[in-house]
């Protein structure tokens, strides 16, 4: 077993973070989890980490529920873990994110303002902050959920679609500046994954046509996913996992897709 590390998972409460929570933490990693939702939900993550501890391994799971659109609260989540670890993280997920659909001209102007703020400006101040103390240890992974949505387009979901671009953008120029010092800086491109943020859009198109929410799954698949399934969070966390190993340390400014075929057409 590799020396485990220390690991924020940004957005962890749900979906595909808590598979990459899962993931790291089956690895041995120690886990900061983040997110919004209840006492309930967050609980329900915490026990769900606990489950995943290899045998024999004991940990403490702690939860910060910063919002992402406040720099602020960004910055006391990183005090936060310091006062908990006496350290910063030594690997970064940010995956937290938002989604809104909407024709660029019926876009709320707050809209494209939070979504840009969570799925893009939040990973330039998590990796602001974070860099300084993986620059000491002179080792650090930091891993950005992007999207197919980072490479193409799909119309109806501008601030996404920018934002992801954006952080694909900011991906490669990460890497570029933390080359050579044992820092690494990737962004992962999912296609579809079957979590809350998917299930409320194929709800409000089952809706919309008219349809069931299983019709609308399997049309959503057809129209872009070649292998018509879905991505799994699990699945996501594999390759978090590979990416944080000391094997991917030559793995920089890279996309990797994990989209069932998506981008190839
Ligand atoms: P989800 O809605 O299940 O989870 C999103 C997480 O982000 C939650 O923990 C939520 O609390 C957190 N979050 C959202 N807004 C926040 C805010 N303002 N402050 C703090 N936390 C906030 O979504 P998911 O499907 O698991 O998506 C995770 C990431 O993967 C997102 O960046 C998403 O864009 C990306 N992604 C998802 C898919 C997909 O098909 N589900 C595909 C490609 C990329």
């Amino acid at each position: 077993q590799p020396p485990s590390k220390l690991a924020l998972v940004t957005g962890s409460t749900s979906g595909i973070g808590l598979g990459i929570a899962r993931g790291l933490v089956k690895r041995g990693h120690d886990v900061v989890l983040h997110g919004l939702g209840t006492p309930e939900v967050v609980q329900s993550a915490i026990q769900t980490c606990r489950q995943a501890l290899p045998d024999g391994v004991q940990r403490e799971f702690y939860h910060h529920g910063a919002d992402l659109c406040d720099p602020t609260q960004i910055s006391d989540m990183f005090q936060f873990i310091k006062s908990r670890y006496a350290r910063g993280p030594d690997i970064l997920v940010n995956n937290a994110g938002m989604q809104y659909v909407e024709p660029i001209e019926k876009m709320p102007v707050e809209k494209w303002d939070q979504v840009l703020a969570v799925n893009l400006s939040a990973s330039f101040h998590t990796i602001r902050l974070a860099l300084p103390g993986m620059r000491q240890r002179g080792w650090g992974r930091i891993v950005n959920i992007s999207s197919v949505h980072g490479l193409v387009g799909s119309p109806m979901k501008a601030p996404y679609v920018a934002s992801k671009h954006g952080l694909v953008g900011l991906t490669k120029v990460v890497a570029l500046e933390t080359a050579g010092s044992g820092i690494t800086c990737n962004a992962i491109c999912p296609g579809w994954v079957l979590t809350p943020l998917v299930e409320a859009q194929l709800e409000a198109r089952a809706e919309k046509e008219g349809i069931t929410v299983d019709e609308a799954k399997m049309s959503t698949l057809e129209e872009k996913m070649p292998s018509k399934e879905f991505v799994m969070p699990n699945e996501v966390g594999a390759m978090v996992v590979y990416l944080c190993s000391e094997e991917a340390r030559q793995v920089t400014g890279s996309t990797l897709t994990i989209d069932g075929g998506w981008t190839t057409r």
